[in-house]
């Protein structure tokens, strides 16, 4: 597959989206001319994951956008209902000649990778609309799209394609794989993922990433910023105003050995490595992270002036899965885990007595960017920072506040402990036992925090199949830093 839209994932902790029969939905566009306004985005710190299906909604002011198959749609909040963006009256959403309307990419699929909105317009992410079928020696053009949603108008903000951009230095030509599945939007700039597949003639396989760029796109002038470009596993972890972090992956022993293994798994379909046989790649990388560990070098690039800097390095460790305690999971053991401002959230997992590592057994930091100090004030041997977006993006750094969850022993029960960064007050505020749910914060909207609903057992609540986990909710600040959760207003996309 050369995108991840249809990927079993799982985010921490350990959500899996189970893929269900979605319902077949029949939408219809507003009469003429009251299609909203991009409306902007209200939080300056909020990244819009445009391109992940598991909180897929980019929030603006009077309309939330997202996108359903071939079909770019806004949610209502005031009127409670989804709409396809599309101006025209008895459009029947279906081909060219409706404006919110997508053709299929080279793969057969939806061309529509990511929706954003950001100031008065709504950008597509595309992986470019053809008739052709696939064929790999002819580029693949990649686009970034503006919709100006009052008369549906596009233009192309920028493009890629693969061969624009300098191979990992073997004289090998690569096929590039936008890594749509993970489009963010934070102040006018969107990210994505570039990584070099296999070369023409061998197969195409997720497995056979060999190197990595991350790329930003300034949505106003189209200007491109590439930072990260690095062997294998390099990745954005966290955006802000002025700011990106990154975490680069380096395999202790293994740089050289993987082309090795490329060439094995590419000619006989396995691997053989430390004396077991892999044709799962993903097993293949387990046994290896196992065998020679991996350090992960975290870094903060500026926007302002192009420059990086190092600012931890850490080693994996093995964890078990909150779902299965009998699955071990590879996970750093310190990361960034959001940021606000100048502040970024840092977690770390603790040894327990005989140096095994739990996803509860944490402590949280905030690491100042401005002035590099480094203020603990978190620590819990059950406790837990869940990541609200894939690869632990922006979670839960909200408004200032640090929120915090503490899980019950069985799971059946959560506790949402709030931090305030500026008074340095750490309090409780509210038991989900009673209300059989969690609600997560994710950003600032309409003067409170906005978020998606979870039930207990960590599914988000609604989920139907992969593009429809949404069950969002709104609470106002005050009612939520009370604890008074039955304030939850809520909003089912569909
Ligand atoms: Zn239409």
């Amino acid at each position: 597959m050369k995108n991840r839209k249809k990927r079993v994932k799982i985010i921490i902790p350990a959500v899996i989206i189970v893929l269900a029969a979605a319902a077949l939905l029949f939408f219809l566009g507003r009469p003429g001319g009251t299609v909203p306004q991009g409306s902007g985005v209200v939080d300056p710190n909020a990244v819009s994951r445009a391109g992940d299906s598991d909180s897929f909604a980019s929030i603006g002011e009077n309309a939330w956008f997202y996108y359903d198959g071939h079909l770019v749609k806004y949610y209502d909040p005031a009127l409670k209902k989804s709409f396809v963006l599309c101006s025209r009256s008895n459009c029947l959403h279906t081909g060219k000649n409706c404006e919110a309307w997508f053709g299929n990419d080279v793969f057969g699929e939806s061309a529509i990778a990511g929706v954003a909105a950001e100031g008065n317009y709504v950008y597509v992410m595309s992986t470019g609309e053809t008739e052709g079928s696939f064929d790999r020696e002819r580029p693949v053009n990649y686009q970034i799209i503006r919709i100006d949603p009052s008369d549906g108008t596009r233009k192309v903000v920028a493009e890629f394609n693969n061969k624009m951009y300098d191979k990992p230095g073997d004289g090998k030509e690569y096929l590039i794989n936008f890594d749509c599945g993970n489009v963010y939007v934070c102040n006018g700039i969107m990210w994505f993922r570039t990584q070099y597949m296999s070369t023409p003639g061998e197969t195409v396989n997720d497995a056979d990433v060999r190197w990595t760029q991350n790329i930003g796109v300034d949505l106003n002038s189209g200007k491109t910023i590439n930072i990260g470009s690095r062997d294998y596993e390099c990745r954005i972890l966290t955006m802000g105003s002025g700011y990106v972090t990154y975490v680069h992956d380096e395999y202790d022993d293994t740089v050289l050995m993987r082309e090795e293994f490329y060439e094995q798994l590419t000619e006989k379909g396995r691997v053989e490595y430390n004396g077991s046989t892999y044709n799962d790649y993903t097993d293949f990388l387990n046994a290896v992270k196992r065998n020679s560990g991996v350090t992960s070098k975290y870094y903060l690039y500026h926007l302002n002036d192009g420059t990086t800097e190092e600012l931890f390095e850490s080693k994996t460790v093995q964890v078990p899965a909150l779902f299965d305690p009998s699955v071990l999971i590879q996970e750093s053991r310190k990361t960034i885990f959001g940021s606000h401002n100048d502040l970024l959230l840092i977690r770390e997992y603790l040894p327990d007595g005989k140096g095994e590592y739990s996803l509860r057994h944490i402590r949280a930091s905030l690491y100042n960017i401005k002035d590099g100090s480094l203020e603990q004030f978190f620590e819990s041997e059950n406790g837990y920072i869940p990541s609200t977006m894939l690869d632990g993006l922006n979670g839960i750094l909200a408004d200032g506040s640090v929120i915090i969850y503490q899980y019950s022993e069985d799971g059946s029960k959560t506790e949402d402990w709030v931090y305030n960064v500026e008074t340095k007050e750490l309090r409780y505020i509210a038991a989900k036992e009673d209300v059989g749910y969690s609600f997560r914060p994710e950003g600032i909207w309409n003067g409170g925090f906005i978020g998606t609903v979870y039930q207990l057992n960590g599914f988000p609540e609604g989920a139907h199949g992969d593009y429809f986990p949404m069950s969002y909710a709104w609470i106002s600040r005050e009612d939520y830093l009370s604890g008074n959760m039955n304030a939850l207003v809520r909003y089912k996309i569909k």
